[in-house]
């Protein structure tokens, strides 16, 4: 698609270059991209604001916990974050992320991951320089660990709304919010406010790719994935920016998961504490610009999710990060995230017909690729 717009202000109604379908992070990267590159872009979101999955999350980019072609991604989406924060001007601190290690053989994968990676990737930490970034109170078990500098932070609650804001007020781009997408046939769009037409659509509607296209959700075996978290002022005295990992974290991550010492960390876990694996722990946090910490998270899958938390589990994954703090911690907020999920890939990108492309991340790490998808897709357009 070469025939970018010369004019730069669609209208109600007038053809676009692109109709992006959804506002989480995935959409408004693609946008992002597309307006930079002087395509008009018309975004078309249900909710009257981003609600989803890219405001649930730890807005951690995850980058080099990933393996394969989605390490590239990760990097080539980490340059995209920095443009876009400094175009739209939200807070993204190159903060890195602290993994923590509280036995030899959670250390031993770390090493192991260094060795692979190297000492400027993987940095290994002695337990004095993990205590004193978390705490001196911090868990006497802590034996070494990790710093990822390459790992980047967003505030999930503000970075995909102040995008969302920023683009709203370039030329060439206009989002139409608490508009339903209902259909789509080769270029037109039929929505609950009408029709629009564009040259090249794209479908970034995350888990609820089966409301549109099911056929294309049962081939990928798409389900929800459903996460439990909670919010606490962080500790006094506690500062870092860093995302911070755990041992649980070397069982969900593929560059973690394929060290050859992985196994041995779950199997390990689930000796003392079974019920983190049950749950499917990533027991990790964030801090958010105003110091509140992100806690989190488990994780429970099926094409339906129901409405009911157990309270056991957030108790449970809030007493862990307490543990590791070595303070007790006063939730007070507690929420349902979901993101989409697929046994055979963690990314779906399929053409549905001549103008139509949808892109969902299948896994927990849209907030680290989606830069680097939306770069992807725009310059093959
Ligand atoms: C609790 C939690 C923690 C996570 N932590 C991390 C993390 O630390 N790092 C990381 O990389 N990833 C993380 N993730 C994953 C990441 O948040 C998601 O992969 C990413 O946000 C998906 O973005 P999206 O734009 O596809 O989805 P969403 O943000 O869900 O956006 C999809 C949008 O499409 C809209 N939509 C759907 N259907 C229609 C329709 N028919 N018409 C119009 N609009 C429609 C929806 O209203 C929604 O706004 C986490 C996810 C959760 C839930």
């Amino acid at each position: 698609m070469n025939n970018r717009s010369t004019s730069h202000d669609p209208l109600n109604g007038e053809r676009t270059d692109l109709i992006i379908i959804g506002a989480g992070i995935i959409g408004l990267a693609h946008a992002f991209e597309a307006q930079r590159n002087g395509y008009s872009v018309r975004i078309i979101e249900r909710d009257m604001r981003p609600n989803g999955a890219s405001i649930r999350n730890f807005g951690h980019c995850c980058i080099t916990a990933q393996d394969g072609l989605y390490l590239d991604t990760a990097y080539r989406s980490r340059e995209g974050w920095l443009s876009a924060a400094k175009a739209v001007g939200f807070w993204a601190p190159e903060a890195g992320a602290v993994v923590v290690a509280r036995s030899a053989t959670e250390l031993a994968v770390l090493e192991q991951l260094s060795e692979q990676r190297g000492a400027d990737s993987v940095q290994l930490l002695t337990a004095r320089e993990v205590r004193s970034r978390l705490s001196p109170e911090a868990d006497p078990a802590i034996c070494g660990g990790a710093f990822l500098p390459a790992d980047l932070r967003v505030d999930p609650r503000t970075a995909a709304p102040d995008i969302a804001d920023w683009l709203q007020n370039q030329r060439g781009v206009q989002i139409h919010w608490g508009t339903t997408v209902k259909d789509i046939r080769t270029g037109t769009v039929d929505t609950s406010r009408g029709e629009f037409h564009a040259d090249k659509v794209l479908v970034c509607v995350g888990h609820d790719l089966d409301d549109l296209f099911p056929e294309v959700a049962a081939r990928y075996q798409v389900q929800r994935c459903a996460l439990q978290m909670a919010m606490a002022p962080a500790p006094t005295g506690y500062a870092l920016d860093s995302a911070v990992l755990t041992g649980t974290s070397m069982t969900r991550y593929d560059g973690f998961t394929t060290m050859p010492g992985a196994d041995a960390v779950r199997q390990e876990i689930f000796g003392h504490s079974p019920e983190l694996i049950d749950m499917g722990a990533n027991v990790m946090f964030t801090r958010r610009p105003d110091g509140t910490l992100l806690l989190g998270d488990s994780h429970v899958y099926g094409q339906t999710i129901g409405p009911f938390q157990d309270e056991w589990i957030t108790t449970r994954l809030v007493s862990e990060i307490g543990k590791i703090l070595g303070t007790r911690l006063n939730v007070t907020q507690r929420w349902q995230g979901i993101y989409a999920s697929s046994p055979q890939t963690s990314l779906v990108v399929e053409d549905l017909d001549s103008t139509t492309t949808a892109i969902s991340v299948t896994s927990g790490i849209g907030m680290t690729l989606s830069f680097g998808i939306a770069a992807e897709t725009i310059g093959q357009l």
